[in-house]
């Protein structure tokens, strides 16, 4: 077959030092739950998070965490949310979904090691992820 019809995998990819910026900011802000908006370059279904922005107004606390997203400035580089859930559960919960914000959202457990972290669509299907 010549043209094959190439159906791009959804995958997000974390840089380390990310991840790490992200445990720290978790772990400083629990029992509360921390909420930073995810920067970094989507291509071909392959979400690239190299940055972190704290968002403006943010308001948290033991189970929610959120800003008002009109706020934002209008920036292609902001590709998703990363919340904690100090509850230890790390699906997204029907907020959390009714609150999705650009293309993946990322939910860090307690106790906010390297694997407590998970990437989910807007659908609450998982995204496999990789830490670089
Ligand atoms: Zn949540």
């Amino acid at each position: 077959m010549l043209f094959k019809n190439k159906k791009f995998e959804r995958s997000v990819i974390l840089k380390k030092d990310v991840l790490d910026s992200i445990l720290s900011f978790c772990q400083m802000k629990h029992p509360n739950e921390g909420i930073l908006i995810l920067k970094g370059k989507s291509k071909n279904g392959e979400i690239k998070i190299d940055g972190l922005v704290i968002p403006p107004f943010s308001e948290t606390g033991p189970t929610f965490a959120g800003f008002p997203y009109s706020f934002l400035p209008f920036d292609m580089s902001y590709v998703g949310i990363v919340h904690s859930h100090p509850s230890g559960s790390a699906e997204p919960s029907v907020t959390d979904l009714h609150n999705f914000f650009g293309l993946v959202s990322m939910i860090v457990k307690s106790p906010y090691e390297d694997d407590s972290i998970f990437a989910w669509d807007s659908n609450a299907n998982s995204i496999p992820l990789s830490i670089e």
